[in-house]
């Protein structure tokens, strides 16, 4: 059976797509962390950042670049918006397809490590 992503890529599983063209997919995330939770994919089955980086690198750039037009068609980037990729079960990746997090609409906490760094400056 194909992977849940690569179902919804080719429109066999339900998904709410924002966008689509050749190379990848958006789509909202099922269980929204933000008002804003898009979920962009590369429309092949990659599994990690080391695999498309090996194959289509270009193709990480233009997900990055999407995921800024969609916050902006969002209304999200002015305020700002996380982008986040979970590679690999360490960082907590569940769906074995790359997939870059797109969250926004909320006032986000900075991340411990930067509030770490930004006592130490003081
Ligand atoms: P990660 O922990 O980075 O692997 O995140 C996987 C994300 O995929 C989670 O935020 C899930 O809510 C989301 N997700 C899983 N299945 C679906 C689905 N069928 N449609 C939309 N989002 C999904």
């Amino acid at each position: 059976m194909r992977c849940i992503f690569c179902r919804i890529v080719a429109g066999e599983a339900d998904g709410d797509i924002l966008f689509q063209d050749e190379k990848m997919t958006a789509f909202r995330d099922m269980r929204p962390q933000a008002p804003t939770h898009v979920l962009i994919v590369p429309n092949s089955h990659v599994s990690s950042l080391a695999e498309l980086l090996d194959t289509d690198s270009s193709l990480l750039v233009r997900m990055f670049s999407q995921a800024h037009h969609l916050a902006e068609a969002m209304g999200v980037a002015d305020k700002g918006y996380r982008l986040i990729i979970n590679n690999g079960p360490d960082a907590g990746q569940v769906v074995d397809h790359l997939h870059l997090h797109l969250l926004g609409g909320k006032r986000m906490p900075p991340n411990r490590m930067s509030l770490r760094w930004k006592d130490e400056m003081a």
